[in-house]
């Protein structure tokens, strides 16, 4: 059977759907490569937040040129958002490129490729579907995403629970590339998640463009809870299932009946990611974010009221056009006065056909400088964070090896920390308590203990 290689550009929704692709390819019998150079079907499925993340993907894409000189018959694609967003044009780029597939045409990858594949072998070089693009909406394609390629022992799992998103920040091409809101089911979902569960999954992450906002134009509130809430209520009744996650969510629309569900739903997790982007009220609402910063530090408070260990971690865009060096300032000083558990930072990244694609930008050096300068002041706090829990004891749910270090084993707390340690591989899929002897602002280090009736050794 033919064998395939996929490689995922961005994000977590970007890693479920390309799941979802090696799921279907694998149904019909596939077989999954590790390398390039071994597959039939190449497949790239990009990003879009970022000019460097579209450059890379066409980059690897134009070094695979030496794969299609030497073997023609080869299917080359690409996927998501900078598909959706780029269409056709692409095949303009890359000479040898077959496939172009948009965000909500994940489902049909397999039915192109082995339709590419055929026509390729039989060399029908003159047959004008040699190569295809698929760019269109389709309504229900949200609902596709929901099968999964698990691992044994694999102890975590992605649960896609919406697509699109209807905030229209100024600097994201988001709406363009994952089209507007549309939600799955609530029965879907918990059908999903018992699957994953009864497969010894023990921890899920609902995954939405704007999470918390899931099902707001499909469902009713119920009793004062907004659909999201519902939802988690529903999953956090699955028996099994020991820690619920959600991301990532818009500080609008976080709202009482969700902070109480912090509070009062023990399987949700200490961790919530809530990007603020920036400290300077002036460029929020040049994003076109609907909050100040003072509305979102007292969301924290509320927040860390109802569940006073919480970790918050929050992305912030540095150099947004029009961003002063007091812009700058307010932001670095909301960073440090909320003391975030950690932050990605980035520097604004002019994505084409956005609105603040065309304001005047800023030097890219004082980016670079705003960065390095925030990059600084978030380490500090998170090593500082990180620090008190040195002799302490925490959970830690096992992921298996960690990716720098394979002889070691890699999990997190409840708070998203990664913990690095030593152990028997049988760990992994597990929960256990670990002492922790050192920090850094990235990771905690320690040792399990380990009572002698542990399960670990059942
Ligand atoms: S909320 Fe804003 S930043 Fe987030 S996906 Fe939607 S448009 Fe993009």
């Amino acid at each position: 059977m033919p064998k395939f290689f996929i490689k995922t550009y961005g994000c977590q929704m970007n890693e479920r759907d390309s799941e979802q692709v090696a799921h279907s390819l694998l149904e019909r019998g596939y077989e999954r490569v590790a390398r390039e150079a071994d597959a039939d079907v190449v497949l790239l499925n990009t990003c879009s937040v970022r000019d460097m993340a579209e450059q890379k993907a066409l980059g690897k894409m134009g070094m695979l040129s030496q794969i299609a000189k030497r073997r023609p018959e080869t299917v080359f694609g690409f996927l998501g958002c900078m598909a959706q967003a780029r269409g056709d044009s692409l095949f303009g780029e890359v000479p040898h490129l077959d496939l172009v597939v948009g965000t909500q045409k994940f489902h049909r990858v397999a039915d192109y490729v082995t339709e590419l594949l055929e026509k390729k072998r039989a060399r029908r070089m003159d047959d004008p579907r040699l190569s295809i693009c698929d760019t269109e909406e389709e309504t229900g394609s949200a609902e596709t995403i929901r099968d999964h390629e698990l691992h044994s022992r694999q102890a975590t799992a992605f649960v896609s629970i919406m697509q699109g998103c209807n905030m229209h920040c100024t600097f994201c091409i988001v709406p363009r590339t994952r089209g507007s809101e549309r939600s799955r089911t609530i029965e879907e979902i918990v059908r999903e998640v018992r699957e994953l569960v009864a497969h010894g999954v023990k921890e899920v992450t609902l995954l939405g463009q704007i999470v918390n906002l899931y099902g707001r134009h499909e469902f009713p509130a119920v009793n004062g809870k907004s659909p999201f809430v519902q939802l988690l209520e529903a999953v956090h009744a699955i028996d099994g299932l020991e820690r619920l996650r959600f991301t990532s969510p818009h500080p609008i629309g976080f709202r009482e009946d969700l902070i109480r569900a912090l509070a009062e739903l023990p399987k949700l997790v200490e961790h919530v990611h809530l990007p603020v982007q920036s400290g300077s009220d002036r460029i929020l609402k040049a994003m076109h974010r609907p909050y100040t910063a003072e509305k979102y530090g007292s969301l924290v408070q509320r927040i860390r009221d109802a569940r006073s260990d919480i970790a918050i971690t929050t992305d912030v865009i540095v150099g947004f056009p029009g961003e002063e060096e007091d812009d700058y300032r307010r932001t670095r000083d909301l960073v440090a006065e909320i003391e975030f558990d950690n932050a990605f930072v980035f520097r604004y990244s002019i994505r084409q056909q956005t609105p603040a694609a065309v304001l005047p930008q800023i030097d890219e050096r004082i980016k670079e400088e705003r960065n390095q300068d925030l990059l600084k002041v978030v380490d500090s706090i998170a090593q500082r964070i990180n620090a008190r829990l040195v002799g302490r004891k925490v959970e830690v749910l096992c992921e298996g090896p960690s990716r720098t270090n394979a002889a070691r084993l890699m999990g997190r707390t409840r708070t998203n920390k990664i913990v690095i340690f030593e152990g028997e591989p049988e760990r992994a899929g597990r929960l256990f308590d670990i002492q922790i002897e050192e920090a850094s602002g990235f990771s905690l280090y320690g040792t399990p203990v380990m009572p002698p009736s542990s399960p670990v050794f059942a």
